[in-house]
């Protein structure tokens, strides 16, 4: 079975772009429009990778993480944060909240299926509990 990814992103062309370059390699891809319906799809779906937009209304991306994490249902699933902020220290903040990893939008479609693999293999570490 093709692993699962689930997208949490509010933009609409984004989350378009992320799921057709996800599917087009041949992964199941679910995608959700906000923090809460990306928590609810994390609890039911349990899938291989999350792909996080740390910008949302509302619950904030990182907020989710945190939620995700303090689950025990969903505390070992693998979070990698999306975030169009290439701030210096983003990538640290990320990490304290839970994140496995880190890609900056724009996503660049030549090299984006490429860099959510390395996530994905089942080799990449899994999140510790603090
Ligand atoms: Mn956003």
């Amino acid at each position: 079975m093709s692993p699962r990814i689930l997208v949490v992103e509010d933009n609409p062309a984004n989350r378009e772009l992320v799921t057709d370059l996800l599917e087009a390699a041949g992964y199941q891809v679910h995608a959700a429009a906000s923090a809460e319906d990306g928590l609810r799809l994390a609890r039911e779906l349990r899938p291989d990778l999350i792909l996080m937009d740390l910008s949302l209304p509302g619950m904030d991306g990182l907020e989710a993480t945190r939620a995700l994490r303090q689950d025990a249902a969903t505390s070992n699933l693998r979070v990698v944060a999306l975030t169009a902020h290439a701030m210096k220290g983003d990538e640290a903040i990320a990490e304290r909240a839970g994140c496995s990893g880190y890609l900056t939008k724009p996503i660049d479609t030549r090299s984006f299926v490429e860099s959510v693999s390395r996530f994905v293999d089942p080799g990449y570490p899994t999140p510790t509990q603090d």
